[in-house]
C-alpha cells in the first residue's frame, strides 16, 4: 500500500491494541485519518488540529455519519471536533487526551516552533500516549532523482540520530518514554541499512493511573486559542 496509508494503518494497529477513548489528530488536513478512526467503537471522542481552516472547511462534510454507520451500533456516543489552530499554542480543550497523532508534521514546523509543539503536546496536553511521524533523511539517497527535501514546505529532514535525540530530549524534559519503529521498507537486496522512510516514536507517559489523566490536568490554565470549526454527535 501507499506510504500514506501505511502510517495511517500503523496509527489504527495501536489504536487496535490499546482502545484509546479520546484521540486528537495533529495536522489533520484533509481529515483522512479521522475518517478511519471513527469507525474504532470504542473511541468517545475524535478531534483534529489543523492551521489551515480552508482545507479542514473542504474536507469535514466527509466526516458526517453515513446511513451504513449506523448499521454497527455504539454502547456510546462518538463526537467529532475539528479546530483551526496551530499546534504551537496550546488550548485546554486538548489536555488529558488517550493518544495525540502527528502524521508528518512536525517537518513543516521551524525548529523553534518544534520546540513550543514539544512544549504544548507532553508538556501541556498530557496524553497517555503520543505518535510522531517524520521523513527519515537516512533513507533520502534512494529517492535517486531528488535533490533538496521529499516537499518544498519542508523546514528540514532528520536522520535516525536527529529524531532519536530530540525524542530522548522530549521523554527527560517531560516524563515519557518513547519506541521508534516506521513504515515503508527499503527494497529487497539494498545492502545498507538505511531504516524506514517514514520514521515513528511511540511514546507513553510515565507513570499513567488511570485516575491521574484527569486529576493531573485539573490545575492547567484554561486557555482556548484555537476556533472550533465543526463538532458533531454520533
Ligand atoms: N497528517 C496528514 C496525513 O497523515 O495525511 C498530513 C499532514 S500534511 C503533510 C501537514 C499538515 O500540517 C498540513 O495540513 C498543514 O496545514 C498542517 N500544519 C502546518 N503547520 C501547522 C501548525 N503550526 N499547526 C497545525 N497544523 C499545521
Amino acid at each position: 500500500p501507499a506510504l500514506h496509508r501505511q502510517r495511517h494503518e500503523f496509527v489504527i494497529d495501536f489504536v487496535r491494541s490499546y482502545k484509546p477513548k479520546k484521540v486528537v489528530d495533529l495536522g489533520c488536513s484533509e481529515c483522512s485519518l479521522l475518517k478511519q478512526l471513527k469507525f474504532h467503537l470504542e473511541i468517545e471522542l475524535l478531534a483534529g488540529v489543523d492551521i489551515d481552516g480552508a482545507i479542514l472547511k473542504k474536507k469535514m462534510c466527509g466526516l458526517a455519519p453515513l446511513s451504513t454507520d449506523y448499521l454497527q451500533p455504539r454502547n456510546d456516543q462518538l463526537r467529532i471536533d475539528l479546530y483551526q489552530g496551530s499546534v504551537t499554542q496550546k488550548d485546554a480543550r486538548l489536555i488529558g487526551f488517550d493518544l495525540v497523532t502527528s502524521i508528518e508534521l512536525i517537518e513543516h514546523l521551524t525548529l523553534a516552533d518544534v520546540k513550543l509543539f514539544s512544549e504544548v503536546v507532553f508538556g501541556y496536553m498530557t496524553p497517555v500516549a503520543v505518535i510522531v511521524s517524520t521523513p527519515n533523511a537516512d533513507f533520502n539517497p534512494l529517492f535517486r532523482r531528488m535533490s533538496g527535501f521529499r516537499h518544498s514546505d519542508h523546514k528540514f529532514e532528520w536522520s535516525r540520530a536527529e529524531f532519536k535525540s530530540w525524542a530522548l530530549k522530549v521523554c527527560l524534559d517531560y516524563g515519557y518514554e518513547v519506541e521508534f519503529s516506521g513504515v515503508g521498507q527499503a527494497p529487497p537486496g539494498y545492502q545498507e541499512n538505511v531504516g524506514f522512510c517514514s520514521q515513528i516514536g511511540v511514546f507513553h507517559r510515565l507513570g499513567v493511573s488511570e485516575v491521574c489523566n484527569t486529576l493531573c490536568s485539573t490545575d492547567a490554565e484554561d486557555v482556548s486559542s484555537y476556533t472550533l470549526l465543526y463538532s458533531k454527535i454520533f
